[in-house]
């Protein structure tokens, strides 16, 4: 069986080994070494990245005969490579990992809850608990984490015999009694598990929950560690720097702002929805009874309003009734109501006519178009 290198020492990023074997598997080739610092795929962690011989490593799996390297490029049988683990991607999930033991660890000691689903993605790592936890009560986990990020412990892998594994209380408990490796973050979790971590928690550097949602009778969170939270504070910071300027207040009332500015939208909306409301009605008074078309073009705002007119309108004329609402840059959205003409039929000669699409019942049809308010008129005119 291939000797797992990243399994005594994490901090390993250059190796040796002699290729065992090489087979070809679909459209890459399939590699076994004596030994490998590369992290197959596994308990919820994506394989290492990296090069092995030159070849780009694309997929790590545990396998019934070894630890079986996925290349794109074949490797010679018997020849000695150099491993080359792309190290910023596997620190991250380093952090990320002992980040997870942590938050979980305090999370078993406060309330008693089980980490029964870890997911550590691209730009985020996921969590989920087996019971139910507040804003408020992950917000306190967070903290006391970062605690025990400051505190900067050690964090040990130790495979202990199976006398002492018998009586160790510990997370993920296994029903295995040997070659359970156990990670100790000292004074905050025991927990069996076979990924590369942190010597020390202080080298995760920042803990952050990002957001939580009901997940199966829990909780899941989302959350990131280390170099991630680096750079969504460097992000966050830029947008929130971003919104103060557009906003034109001091950073810590952008939010206060954006109420404001919403709340000024609405009543806007509603200024609006009324003068629309008006001008239908006055649109509505000018209207005569007529064995022809009805056209009306302005800015309606408000499609109820529009509705309304040209229901009314329809009552009044032999034709159609047909409202557009816009301008001749921006084209224009209609309302065509008839008691005679037959709309569906009617649509398609409309829609060509005025270069629009829209459709609807007999009776009424919507839609919008791109013709001019001079052509409209024209097209209506009776
Ligand atoms: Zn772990």
């Amino acid at each position: 069986m291939t000797i797992k290198l990243y399994d005594s020492d994490s901090y390993l990023q250059t190796f040796s080994a002699e290729v065992l074997s090489c087979a070809p598997a679909g459209d890459r080739w399939r590699v076994i070494l004596d030994q490998t610092a590369f992290f197959p795929e596994g308990g919820g962690q994506s394989p290492d990245p990296g090069t092995l011989g030159g070849a780009q490593v694309l997929d790590v799996q545990e396998e019934a005969d070894g630890i079986a390297h996925y290349v794109d490029k074949p490797l010679n049988v018997g020849q000695t490579v150099t491993g080359e683990i792309d190290w910023p991607v596997r620190f991250r999930r380093m952090q990320n990992h002992t980040g997870e033991h942590i938050v979980s660890g305090i999370c078993h000691r406060l309330y008693g809850y089980e980490n029964v689903g870890f997911h550590l993605g691209e730009e985020a790592v996921t969590i989920d608990f087996s019971g139910e936890l507040t804003w408020e009560q992950l917000m306190e986990l967070e903290r006391l984490a970062n605690e025990a990020i400051w505190a900067n412990v050690p964090v040990r892998a130790e495979y202990p015999d199976p006398a002492a594994l018998k009586d160790m209380v510990y997370r993920s408990k296994l029903e295995l009694t040997e070659n359970v490796r156990i990670v100790t973050v000292e004074g905050y979790d025991v927990c069996a598990c076979c990924a590369p971590h942190v010597h020390h928690t202080g080298e995760i550097g920042a803990i952050k929950i990002l957001d939580s949602m009901r997940h199966r009778g829990g909780v899941r969170l989302t959350m990131i560690c280390g170099t991630d939270t680096q750079l969504d504070y460097a992000k966050r910071t830029e947008q929130v720097k971003a919104l103060s300027n557009l906003l034109s207040v001091p950073r810590d009332d952008v939010t206060q702002a954006v109420e404001k500015l919403k709340a000024e939208k609405e009543q806007l909306e509603r200024t609006v929805a009324q003068r629309d409301q008006k001008l239908c009605d006055m649109r509505l008074k000018t209207l005569h009874e007529t064995d022809g078309n009805l056209c009306i073009v302005d800015e309606f705002e408000n499609p109820i309003a529009m509705r309304e007119l040209v229901n009314a309108g329809m009552a009044l004329c032999g034709g159609v009734c047909a409202a557009f609402s816009g301008d001749d840059k921006n084209g224009y959205r209609y309302i065509i109501g008839s008691r005679t003409v037959d709309l569906r039929v009617e649509a398609k000669a409309i829609n060509a006519a005025l270069k629009g699409k829209g459709g609807g019942q007999t009776t009424m049809i919507q839609g919008s178009c791109t013709a001019t308010k001079a052509e409209i008129e024209a097209y209506f005119q009776s």
